[in-house]
């Protein structure tokens, strides 16, 4: 596919914009949808770093995410450190008339990065072009891209961490000096020709901070982690997403949803929206405690929002392997995943939730997965050890 098939312009005063009344554009309105994507289960992910069954689905969701998508920081809920920093570096940008540093977040996904590269394009009047690592397969492609800049746009590159060497070779003076040397010709013949850019921001964003170069992550003016949200603002975005879609919800309901959303706004809205296919086809249109309890249940999500994928990475870990430490490969290939798609779509709320633990030795389950799964821990000599603060933390 052709990097220019992967760019989308999206216009900081496009019709999809979400005003602070709480009002959505037509282009963005998920009511022109009410059955939203095709979303089976919560899980899926085949490999993707998000919990989508495919491709084409996350396109659809991300074209329904573009109306309930905060357009401004006010809208932006949680995330008050970040947000503080946010408003402070945009505020200094405009009042110096540049363009706002480099961003770069970090965190699982759901968390709101890309709203946030929409919220920094919208608060500083400018356009977004979205691209992702993996799109950018050569130098050109990137070059491209680069020199089709308007001054002040805001260039958006998920998976960031996924960019190869020569696309991040190019990246690097365009960032510092705004400038990037382009090989034309072969051989003997080939020079050298330096292309003036306009002045950008580049946000970049990453499930692993880790795996983001150094040379790269050095070039960024702001490094931020977005946290798993807590369940009082899980609420706020159920309740204002779901006075955008228009459905009825009780506060019961929404706190209902926001404790099975495992600390994730995507998964909350996806949640709401599965609850409101069910409120609409089965109940009485309204979401209320019940009707929230009974939707997910018939969703397969269970009280601690866990889907049959968690359930089943619990079941490896308690039941095959009794609780003994395994490796991050083996639990992966035991549930049909990718290592990667565990370590950053499944594990983290598993780990903050205390079901899993990291341990020097491997993945072991927590405490909390025996009680979660209704099996005894086994005791006696075979019981599994652990020693208290040998786990990593999240972002290790
Ligand atoms: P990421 O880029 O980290 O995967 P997104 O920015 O695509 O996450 O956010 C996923 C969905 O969650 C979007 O529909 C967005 O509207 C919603 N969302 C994320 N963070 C927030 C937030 N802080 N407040 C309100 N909605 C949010």
């Amino acid at each position: 596919m052709s990097p220019r098939r992967e760019i989308l312009r999206t216009d900081a005063h496009s019709d999809a914009r979400v005003e602070p009344g709480g009002t959505t554009g037509p282009a963005g309105s998920d009511r022109g949808d009410p059955s939203g994507p095709p979303e089976p289960t919560l899980a899926g992910g085949g490999g993707s770093a998000r919990r989508d069954v495919d491709p084409d689905v996350l396109d659809q969701e991300q074209v329904l995410e573009v109306g309930i998508r905060p357009r401004h920081l006010a809208e932006f809920v949680g995330q008050a450190a970040v947000r503080e920093h946010l408003e402070i570096v945009l505020e200094a940008a405009r009042r110096r008339g540049q363009p706002v540093d480099h961003l770069l977040f970090a965190g699982p996904p759901g968390l709101g990065k890309t709203t946030l590269a929409g919220i920094v394009a919208a608060e500083m009047g400018a356009g977004l072009r979205v691209t992702s690592g993996p799109a950018l397969g050569r130098g050109g492609d990137v070059a491209a891209l680069l020199t089709e800049l308007q001054p002040g746009d805001v260039l958006f590159i998920d998976e960031i961490h996924r960019l190869n060497r020569a696309v991040e070779e190019i990246l690097y003076p365009a960032m510092e000096d705004f400038q990037i040397d382009i090989v034309i010709g072969k051989g003997p013949t080939a020079r050298s020709v330096r292309l003036e850019l306009p002045p950008f921001t580049l946000v970049g964003a990453t499930t692993r901070t880790g795996l983001v170069t150094g040379p790269l992550r050095d070039r960024f003016g702001f490094v931020e982690a977005l946290e798993l949200y807590a369940l009082d603002e899980l609420e706020l975005i159920v309740r204002r997403t779901a006075r955008l879609f228009g459905v009825e919800c009780d506060d019961a309901g929404a706190a209902e949803i926001a404790r099975r959303s495992r600390g994730t706004p995507r998964l909350a809205i996806r949640l709401l929206r599965r609850v409101r296919d069910f409120v609409e086809v089965r109940g009485s249109g309204a979401i209320t405690l019940e009707s929230a309890v009974e939707g997910c249940r018939v969703f397969g999500i269970d009280e601690l929002g866990l889907d049959r994928l968690d359930r089943r990475l619990l079941d490896v870990l308690c039941v095959r392997f009794a609780g003994r430490p395994i490796g991050l490969t083996t639990l992966a290939v035991s549930v049909g995943e990718e290592p990667e798609t565990v370590e950053d779509v499944y594990e983290p709320y598993l780990l903050q939730a205390g079901l899993v633990m990291r341990t020097p030795r491997g993945r072991m389950p927590g405490p909390a997965a025996w009680a979660h799964l209704g099996i005894e821990e086994p005791g006696g000599a075979d019981a599994p050890t652990w020693m208290p603060g040998a786990t990593d933390t999240l972002w290790s």
